[in-house]
């Protein structure tokens, strides 16, 4: 069935290109993009258009590092430092998810907010529960929420009362490995918290699973200072904190790695070489005062860094705010180097929220011919349009302006959920 929304379609093409069409059509095929035209060419004049007027129709947006459990306290705290948060808000909250039946309650809302703010990708961590790491995926998938989810892997350094035996990760590892097979749109992702809390057993078992049934992995790279030397005293044989996971077998082009704000050259070159994916956090780097990640420069050296909100070190769910405060942070960085070349463009900010992460999940960038459609329409028809306002300028404008209250519709794989 040929169907098609009519408003003014933005593209993020390329880090530093735009695909700009107003006022046109954008063609579906049984909810598959066949094109994007500016006027119904004539094998297509039967297709049912849904017109959106002069609002802007964009691609959905990709968060690709948020914790779950965490969301519920979100704002929550950000007047305390990286440990004392950890210990009052982030360990108790996840904790709570060893209920089932708490789980389904807040990964349901989670869900839906998900959708509501027009995010239909994500890369998500879960706690260490597997049934409510399982219910999360159910409720993720429920909602029309695409990408991957995590149980989390946590051996040592944690709390008590929040911690598994190198033998119950293992196992549970595998139980939610099987147990997700009947996921169709939520794929497992490994997820070792963070280096620190995994035994190197643990990560050796970790490497040994991903290698065997070809699985992505997310993970937290060089987020501060104070864990990078952690990692070096729990380490003492890898060089930098890369090696670590790259030791384990857990270091190559299906991984994701949360900040990288401390990533120094040769870090980075690592990175690029393995086409390991940085996934930028302003809001929670700056929030937990981690530092002020170079992602204009990773951009430039060609990493494809993929945007996340983070929360609950983040502030927000919203992938507009998690553009502006990406872009506010970009200049701050500028301001400090004494360099311009730092701030992200808008270009960048926009394909940082939504073609990298697509890509990484295996989809072409933009709105690709044959994908199934990712969209969210906004209206920005309320603020006024000034003289020779060009497309760009208004995706600028709703970067800074808009919110879930000014989106009209969201499509994922092809449905209209909103
Ligand atoms: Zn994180």
């Amino acid at each position: 069935m040929l169907t098609a929304l009519k408003g003014n379609i933005i593209e993020a093409l390329s880090p530093n290109s735009l695909g700009l069409h107003p006022n046109s059509f954008l063609v579906l095929e049984d909810g598959r993009v066949a094109g994007i035209y500016a006027q119904l060419p004539q094998a297509m004049k039967e297709a049912q258009v849904t017109d959106f007027g002069d609002a802007l129709i964009l691609q959905s947006f990709a968060d690709m590092h948020l914790h779950g459990p965490q969301y519920e306290f979100t704002g929550t705290g950000m007047d305390r430092p990286l440990l004392a948060w950890l210990e009052t808000y982030a360990f108790p909250a996840e904790a709570r998810y060893a209920d089932p039946a708490y789980a389904r309650e807040r990964y349901r809302q989670l869900s839906r907010d998900l959708i509501q703010n027009g995010t239909t990708r994500v890369s998500m961590f879960s706690s260490l529960h597997t049934d409510a790491t399982l219910i999360l995926m159910e409720e993720l998938e429920k909602a029309g929420v695409t990408g991957y989810v995590g149980k989390v892997n946590m051996d040592r350094n944690a709390p008590a009362y929040l911690c598994e035996t190198t033998e119950q990760s293992k196992a549970e590892t595998l139980r939610w490995l099987d147990a997700c097979r009947r996921f169709t749109k939520i794929k497992p992702i490994l997820t070792p918290r963070f280096a620190p809390s995994c035994t190197e057993e643990l990560l050796a078992f970790l490497g040994k699973v991903k290698a065997e049934r070809d699985l992505p992995v997310q993970s937290h790279l060089s987020e501060n200072v104070g864990e990078i030397a952690l990692v070096a005293e729990l380490f003492p044989d890898c060089g930098q904190y890369w090696q670590v996971y790259d030791k384990f077998g857990l270091f190559d082009g299906k991984t994701l790695m949360a900040h990288c704000v401390h990533s120094d050259e040769r870090e980075r070159a690592a990175l690029l070489e393995r086409g390991v994916r940085p996934v930028h956090c302003a809001s929670s780097n700056n929030a937990l005062m981690s530092g002020i990640s170079p992602a204009a420069e990773l951009l430039r050296e060609g990493q494809g860094v993929c945007l996340g909100s983070d929360v609950a070190g983040g502030t927000t769910l919203s992938m507009l705010a998690t553009m502006a405060n990406s872009i506010c942070a970009s200049k701050d960085r500028g301001v400090m180097k004494n360099d311009p070349s730092q701030a992200l463009s808008i270009e960048a900010a926009y394909y940082m929220a939504t073609s990298a992460g697509q890509t990484f999940l295996g989809a072409k960038p933009g709105f690709g011919a044959g994908e199934r459609l990712h969209a969210v329409v906004l209206d920005d028809t309320h603020l006024p349009m000034l003289p020779g306002m060009s497309l760009r300028d208004r995706l600028l404008r709703a970067v800074y302006r808009l919110d879930d209250r000014h989106i009209r519709a969201v499509y994922s794989e092809g449905v209209r959920r909103i």
